[in-house]
């Protein structure tokens, strides 16, 4: 089935369901998804005769299982479309993934994208929708001459070459056999993420737009850098920290977060934790006295919705340099490793 210009393998739900004897099911997808959700779910009812169910709240990533929510409604099955499993992740009611598969070919952006790339060993990364071209990608690299690297990444990543918004370690564990990434996909937040994990250059191939940029991942970078400069600047001066741990599943870093708490103690400064599913500015301006946020959750939280929060959010890396256990010179991303 097509769905938004992504392949969905409404087949293999099928088989599940009537394979388990499945009688009630709830389905998660990301809002870029969601606008044939019913046709889907009419044509999950016809072929099964299970109920569907469509989960409405905003779903991010494979992080985000609706399962512990659901408990008490007597759902069978939960289809999560549009992310690939985070193995560690245990679902509380059986899960099942299926991938959302970009139509879109890569492999002209790709070819665009070789006179950019910097030496001849190339590591490429890519995210779940792209992930069945990875052979297709490295058929054009190796046609101009150039090795491509995949990397495994760590307990969090699925596939070879797979990259997450909160885990780059498939390009960490290839960086010192690689002189440049290419990564295949579209938006900036994977790619700039990527250059600061790894401070190898990263060509970015879009293969929805066929566009190739190295440029602006570098501009964007840099101007990322500023501005979590200044937001540590601005929370020097912080007495009363909230420390933000994330309830949803693939999220959770309580340890991490009472670390953190202890540094701040040690410091002297005043720190609550705060128990979060789903963080907003309209969710944390209640909490006034709080002059500081660290988050401990998904690391775009603090990053991508930077500007709409009136008083600083910190990663955890960052609020390690506003305590000086850490220099600004070893800045990283913050990635969630478990
Ligand atoms: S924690 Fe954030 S970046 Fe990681 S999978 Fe979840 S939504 Fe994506």
């Amino acid at each position: 089935m097509e769905l938004a210009g992504y392949r969905i393998d409404l087949q293999r739900i099928i088989d599940i369901i009537k394979d388990r004897h499945v009688k009630s099911v709830a389905v998660q997808m990301p809002e870029g998804l969601r606008r044939q959700a019913q046709t889907l779910v009419e044509a999950l009812e016809k072929k099964t005769g299970a109920t569907v169910m469509l989960c409405a709240d905003p779903c991010y990533g494979a992080c985000d299982l609706a399962s512990d929510r659901l408990r008490g409604l007597g759902i069978d099955l939960v289809v999560h479309i549009g992310h690939t499993e985070i193995p560690t992740i245990k679902s509380t009611i059986p899960t099942v993934y299926v991938n959302a598969v970009s139509l879109r070919d890569p492999t002209a952006a790709v070819a665009q994208a070789v006179p950019k790339l910097v030496g001849s060993r190339i590591g490429v990364v890519t995210t779940a929708q792209h992930l069945e071209e990875l052979t297709k990608v490295q058929d054009v690299l190796r046609k101009h001459h150039l090795t491509p690297v995949i990397g495994k990444g760590g307990p969090r990543i699925a596939s070879h070459g797979q990259i997450l918004g909160c885990d780059f370690s498939a390009g960490i564990d290839i960086q010192d056999q690689v002189d440049s990434f290419l990564f295949v996909g579209s938006g900036m937040f994977h790619p700039v993420g990527l250059a600061l994990a790894t401070h190898k250059p990263v060509i970015a191939a879009d293969p929805y737009t066929g566009k190739v940029t190295r440029e602006e991942i570098e501009t964007e970078k840099d101007a990322l850098l500023r501005q979590r400069y200044a937001a540590i600047a601005i929370a020097q001066t912080a007495t009363r920290f909230g420390i933000i741990v994330g309830l949803k599943a693939g999220q959770q870093r309580l340890a991490e977060a009472q670390r953190l708490r202890l540094l701040l103690t040690e410091k002297g400064k005043a720190s609550v934790l705060l128990l979060l599913d789903q963080c907003s500015p309209m969710v944390l301006q209640g909490f006034a006295e709080l002059e500081c946020f660290v988050s401990t959750a998904c690391p775009r939280i603090a990053i991508d919705d930077r500007a709409l929060y009136s008083r600083p959010v910190l990663t955890p890396v960052e609020l390690e340099v506003v305590l000086g256990v850490r220099s600004w010179d070893e800045y990283v991303f913050d990635q969630i490793t478990s």
